[in-house]
This record gives C-alpha cells, sequence and structure tokens, in this order.
C-alpha cells in the first residue's frame, strides 16, 4: 500500500474544516470549490515526526432540508470509507450528542476501516468534563481535543502516524520495475495518451483491470525496458454527479502520485499549467517523485520560431524553484514526441536512483564552495567541511558544517544548483541538509 489516507467526517459546524487546516499548518490544500449545498471539499498533505499522510477534509453541506442533509452525510461517509485508511469521526463538545451525530455513528459502525471519535472544542478543563458523555457513543479510540488551540492534536497524529510504515510513502514494492504515473486535468489526454501506448505497443504483458482498485496499472514492455502505467482515467463511471467526479479525480490523482516514482503531468498547451497542476507539482516534489512535464496538444498552437522555447521559458519561472525538469511538447493525437516522453520519465526514474560516490561528491562540491565561500555570520565564517549522500530512497546531501543552523536559503540554493550542473538529476526533487560537524 501506498500513501496513508485519513478523512474527517462529521455533521456542519463541528469544525472539520479547522481541525483539517490545523493538521496541514501552513500548507496549501487541494481546494476543490462547490457550489450550492455543498461547502468545499479539501485535499492536502500532513507531516508528523517525519511521517507524511493525507488528509480529506470531505466537506458538508451549508444549508438544506432533512433529506438534503442525509444524502450529503451518507455521500461524504461514503466517500471516506472507500477513500481514506482512518476516519476521523468529529463532533463538538458544546452541543453535546446531537441526533446527527447519532446517525452518523450509525453509518460508521459499518466501517471495516478503524474510526477514531474525535470530540472537538475541548478547549478548556470544564469542557473536557462535560466531554465525557462521547463515551456512550461507544467507539473504541475517542481523543479530545481543541482544534482552535492545538491542544490535544499531538496525542491524535501519534496513534494516526503509528499506522504509517516506513515504506507507504514509496511506490508499492510489489516489482522493482519503474511506476509512472498519468496525471493531469479533465481533457488535457490522459485517455488518448494511454490509448496510443497500447496501440503502439505489441508487448504489453499484463493487464490488471482495476475497476475495484483506485489506479489502474498497466505493466509494459518497450525499448527493452519494462515499466509500469499509473493512470486514473478510467475510473470516472462511478459517480454521476459532477461536483463528486471533480473531488474523486483529484483524489485518484494523488493516489496514483503516491504509487509512482515519476510523475507525467500532463498539460493543455493552450490553456497552460494552472493552479490545481501546481499544487499537484509541488506535492509530487514535496513527496520526493519524479517529474516529466507534457504539454499537450501542442497541434494546435500557433507556432512561431521561438515558441517552444518561450513557452518552456515561461513554464519553468512557474515552475521555480524546482525548474530542473524535462519538459516535452506532445501532440498525442498526431503521434508527436510520445515515445520520447516515455523515455524521459525512464531518464528521471534512473536519475532519482542515482548515487553518487562520497569521493567525487567531495571532489566537485568542495571546489564549488571555495569558488563561492558560505557567508559569514555574527563574525564567524561557516565553514562547510564535506558532503555525502544520504542512503534515502530519493536524492537527499548532507553537508557537515560549525554553523547547520545559520546556512540560508540563497547558499543552500546554490549548493543545490551545483549538484545539480555536475551530476544528472534532472526531473528529481533534491533535499539538502546541513548538520553538525
Ligand atoms: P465544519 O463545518 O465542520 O468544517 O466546521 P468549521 O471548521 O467551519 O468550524 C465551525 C465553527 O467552529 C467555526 O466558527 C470555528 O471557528 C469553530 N471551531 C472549530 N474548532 C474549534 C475549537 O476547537 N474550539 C472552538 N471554541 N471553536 C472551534
Ligand atoms: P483526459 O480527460 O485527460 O483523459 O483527456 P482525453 O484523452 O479524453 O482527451 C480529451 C480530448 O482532447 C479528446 O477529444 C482528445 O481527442 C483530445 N486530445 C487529446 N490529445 C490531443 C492532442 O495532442 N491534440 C489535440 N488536438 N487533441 C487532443
Amino acid at each position: 500500500m501506498a500513501g496513508f489516507t485519513i478523512a474527517i467526517v462529521g455533521r456542519p459546524n463541528v469544525g472539520k474544516s479547522t481541525l483539517f487546516n490545523r493538521l496541514l499548518e501552513q500548507r496549501k490544500a487541494i481546494v476543490d470549490d462547490q457550489s450550492g449545498v455543498t461547502r468545499d471539499r479539501q485535499y492536502g498533505v500532513a507531516d508528523w515526526n517525519g511521517k507524511t499522510f493525507n488528509v480529506i477534509d470531505t466537506g458538508g453541506f451549508v444549508a438544506g432540508s432533512d433529506d438534503v442533509f442525509e444524502r450529503e452525510i451518507r455521500k461524504q461517509v461514503k466517500i471516506a470509507m472507500q477513500e481514506a485508511n482512518l476516519l476521523l469521526f468529529l463532533t463538538d463538545c458544546t452541543t453535546g450528542i446531537t441526533d446527527l451525530d447519532s446517525e452518523v455513528a450509525d453509518l460508521l459502525r459499518r466501517s471495516s476501516k478503524p474510526v477514531y471519535l474525535v470530540v472537538n472544542k475541548v478547549d478548556n478543563q470544564q469542557r473536557a468534563l462535560e466531554a465525557t458523555e462521547f463515551y456512550s457513543l461507544g467507539f473504541e479510540h475517542i481523543f479530545f481535543l481543541s482544534s482552535m488551540t492545538g491542544s490535544g492534536t499531538g496525542e491524535l497524529l501519534d496513534e494516526v502516524v503509528s499506522h504509517i510504515t516506513d515504506d507507504m510513502g514509496e511506490a508499492s514494492m510489489e516489482t522493482n520495475i519503474p511506476k509512472i504515473a498519468i496525471i493531469g486535468q479533465p481533457n488535457v489526454g490522459k485517455s488518448s495518451l494511454l490509448n496510443a501506448l497500447i496501440g503502439e505497443e505489441r508487448n504489453i504483458v499484463s493487464d490488471i483491470a482495476g475497476t475495484t482498485r483506485d489506479t489502474i496499472h498497466t505493466h509494459y514492455n518497450m525499448f527493452q525496458k519494462e515499466f509500469m502505467l499509473i493512470d486514473t482515467a478510467g475510473i470516472r463511471r462511478k459517480t454521476k454527479v459532477q461536483e463528486d467526479l471533480e473531488f474523486y479525480s483529484v483524489i485518484r490523482a494523488i493516489k496514483a502520485l503516491d504509487e509512482a516514482d515519476v510523475v507525467m503531468l500532463l498539460l493543455d498547451a493552450e490553456k497552460g499549467i494552472t493552479a490545481q497542476d501546481l499544487n499537484i507539482f509541488s506535492l509530487a516534489a514535496r513527496k520526493g517523485k519524479g517529474v516529466v512535464v507534457l504539454v499537450n496538444k501542442w497541434d494546435l498552437m500557433e507556432k512561431s520560431t521561438n515558441t517552444a522555447r518561450d513557452y518552456e521559458k515561461e513554464l519553468k519561472n512557474r515552475l521555480a524553484p524546482f525548474s530542473d525538469v524535462p519538459i516535452i511538447f506532445t501532440s498525442v493525437t498526431e503521434k508527436q514526441r510520445i515515445f520520447k516522453a516515455i523515455e524521459a520519465a525512464l531518464e528521471v526514474y534512473e536519475n532519482r536512483t542515482r548515487k553518487i560516490q562520497t569521493s567525487k561528491l567531495n571532489d566537485v562540491m568542495l571546489k564549488a564552495i571555495e569558488a563561492y565561500h558560505p557567508p559569514v555570520v555574527r563574525g564567524i565564517p561557516i565553514r562547510i567541511k564535506y558532503v555525502t549522500q544520504l542512503p534515502t530512497h530519493t536524492p537527499a546531501f548532507a553537508f557537515f558544517c560549525n554553523l547547520p543552523d545559520d546556512v540560508k536559503a540563497p547558499y543552500r540554493n546554490y549548493l543545490e544548483n551545483q549538484i545539480r550542473s555536475h551530476f544528472d538529476f534532472r526531473g528529481v526533487p533534491v533535499k539538502i541538509f546541513f548538520r553538525k560537524k
């Protein structure tokens, strides 16, 4: 299993959105704007003690009759049970147990996934005493906290991350072949790309039908290389409701990302990169995934001599600071540069596994440091003694120095650029740490 996902469910106003924001801290959420009776659904990634997990705020309704509520709450619980590994059932100690809470509890008692009952708005000692009535709902795991102040959230997070094993953020180990996820907004050409690949390819080893899973894995053998394509394109028919469709597509995209080594992010050339694309892109970078950007429908662009060059430059500005990423201009319908895109993804896969010998690394980097010294802080020069690549899944480097906390972003960026210019880490997020010598 790749990626651990929790979902927050509960009736309106118990504080789902507040808890969601608390769990994500300042990190940006991917918001699925809702209209009508439902409030925004949100999706994001939280960190706790070095472990990351996905959080879904299933939203809720803002107004409507009781039967509208019935329908919405059932939908919310259904999404949570399908998509999450663990459910947080949020309630509000200031109102006590309401009829609606009891209804949600009834739905959740049938869940095969673990459910944590969370009593929110326990802002002080007095409220903690009153909140004990919630034991009567009969859930085995119960937490009392205040999403507003943050008190009690640590205990909850400790319990949540205890479910996460070290390899969950990594692509599954079921096979050792590269896993490439095809991701992008609706209509950018994901299904067409898959069809084009399947059409060209005569050596498909196996095709795992994915009707019951979140993503479809197709095993390929191409250019004498094996790889697995992970896509979400086919999984559309689960719901007929437009707003749910969008939400599911975001959840699926992020699950595909969790399962992949490399993400192929498809854009529509005419529309350019959207805010949602940038969210996915930075999520991929945070999760240490390799990235290739495909600017698709390039056939529809009016072109002159420098169109591609200018487009690429502009796009890299938007992707900054992580702009060392292959950008391929494709036309899936005209079958232009599709295989180049696959090759680029496989190169990124190789780059992501690259390990640089310590001696070689120090040769190059100590020279770079000599050429441009770190700054002097409080009269003391920062001295970097040596650097080593850490034995992590994704490239990470530790620089050992006298004042690790005083090396700031500009110098960090300089070092990263030097690493990138000497060794090929194109398409791969690189992490840099400073440690006390
Ligand atoms: P949702 O509809 O379940 O997403 O609820 P919201 O997150 O929008 O919160 C509803 C209201 O409860 C807002 O006015 C919040 O400020 C308030 N709220 C949320 N958490 C707490 C808390 O821990 N303590 C207190 N006192 N108020 C809270
Ligand atoms: P998905 O929603 O991302 O899976 O997108 P589809 O593969 O269903 O494509 C949406 C529409 O865009 C279809 O009508 C495709 O024929 C069209 N399309 C896909 N790729 C290209 C392309 O490279 N050029 C042009 N002109 N149309 C494309």
